[in-house]
């Protein structure tokens, strides 16, 4: 993948610069000279180099700004020093003067402090000039800071999938939901749109366990998450709540959807058998609480699960392989109380 560089400075400042970096085989280069369109260029696609002209307007105040974003700690700001008075008190004052100088632009900011030397001086002692060799060092350095950054990205990224997915059915686990639920709660409220959860749990399953043995439960439980999840619309996210019990959180969906959805998987699991081997077929059921969002309920979600979890006791009570809504499951009680 091709690394990006950011000049901010003037195209004659850019002409200044080591051919090198106009490499498009090695570089993607970007020139801006405005404050607020570097800005927001850096928001949308954040460049691994930064080199910035220290005459240019806004130049101190974009490697300050730099500084201040922490998500953007990994790019490398290369302050490329070009103004005339400190050019000129550069050559008048001593070393300590020229200490004190890249040190202030490394706490405003900038990874690296260049000082442009004027034309005559720099190419005055090699053929490569010693302002070049300088940027050229600092683009490694950034460059090197860049492909570290994107390894332990990726390294993240692989860890959090493996901290968030369960290894038998590759669900998520109930780590994600503790995660997913709270946020999709939050989303759902801001933006005035249903949510609703399904809790199934697999219908008498430690008799399979019993009779086949574990590891063709464990074959069960991977078939049957296969199916489910090849069953769920885009929308839906399915988690493994714990042993042979699982939950699917439905974004943009009323209790009533819900329940059609829950009744689908019903179906689902109930009226197709499952293939463990070529020797042995099982038939399953599952059963299901319903439940959606309601106004007082908590932000982690506690309270809509245990709404759901009352259902699908109640589910089981009933006699099994159903669906219970939360409004049902209400309405049922409300009659008994009655009676
Ligand atoms: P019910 O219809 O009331 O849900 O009955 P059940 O037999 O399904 O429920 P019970 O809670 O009595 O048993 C669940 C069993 O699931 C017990 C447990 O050993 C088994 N189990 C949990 N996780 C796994 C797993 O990852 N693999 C296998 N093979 N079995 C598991
Ligand atoms: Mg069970
Ligand atoms: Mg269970």
């Amino acid at each position: 993948m091709k690394m990006t560089i950011l000049v901010f400075g003037s195209s004659n400042f850019l002409g200044k610069l080591p051919d090198q970096i106009r490499d498009e085989t090695t570089f993607n280069l970007e020139v801006i000279t405005d404050f607020r369109q570097a800005v927001s260029q850096i928001q949308i696609a954040s460049p691994d180099v930064i080199i910035v002209q220290a005459s240019l307007k806004g130049s101190l105040e974009l490697c300050g700004w730099l500084k201040e974003q922490i998500q953007l700690s990994c790019i490398h700001c290369i302050l490329v020093e070009d103004r005339l008075q400190q050019l000129a008190n550069k050559s008048q004052q001593g070393w300590e003067w020229e200490f004190e100088m890249t040190a202030t632009a490394l706490h405003q900011g900038a990874d690296a402090y260049i000082w442009q030397l004027p034309a005559a001086t720099d190419d005055i002692f090699t053929d490569i000039s010693p302002t070049h060799s300088l940027i050229l060092g600092q683009l490694t350095v950034g460059l090197r800071k860049a492909q570290k950054y994107r390894d332990l990205m990726e390294k993240n990224d692989i860890l959090s999938a493996i901290a968030l997915a369960d290894s038998l059915t590759d669900w998520n686990n109930r780590r994600a939901l503790e995660w997913d639920l709270p946020r999709q709660i939050t989303k759902a409220r801001n933006q005035n749109i249903p949510l609703s959860l399904i809790i199934l749990d697999v219908d008498y399953f430690k008799r399979v366990n019993d009779q086949h043995g574990h590891l063709v439960g464990d074959r069960l439980l991977q078939l049957l998450c296969m199916r489910l999840r090849h069953n769920l619309r885009s929308q839906d996210t399915p988690f493994r709540y714990g042993g042979e019990e699982f939950v699917v959180v439905l974004a943009h969906t009323t209790g009533e959807e819900a329940l059609k959805v829950g009744d689908r998987l019903n179906r689902l699991v109930s009226e197709q058998p499952f293939s463990i081997n070529s020797k042995l077929i099982l038939n399953v059921t599952i059963s299901l609480g319903v439940a959606c969002l309601e106004a007082n309920d908590d932000e982690a979600g506690m309270s809509l699960l245990h709404r759901a979890d009352q259902c699908l006791l109640a589910a089981k009570a009933g006699g099994r392989n159903q669906v219970l809504g939360w409004n049902q499951l209400s309405q049922l009680s409300s009659l008994e109380a009655v009676s």
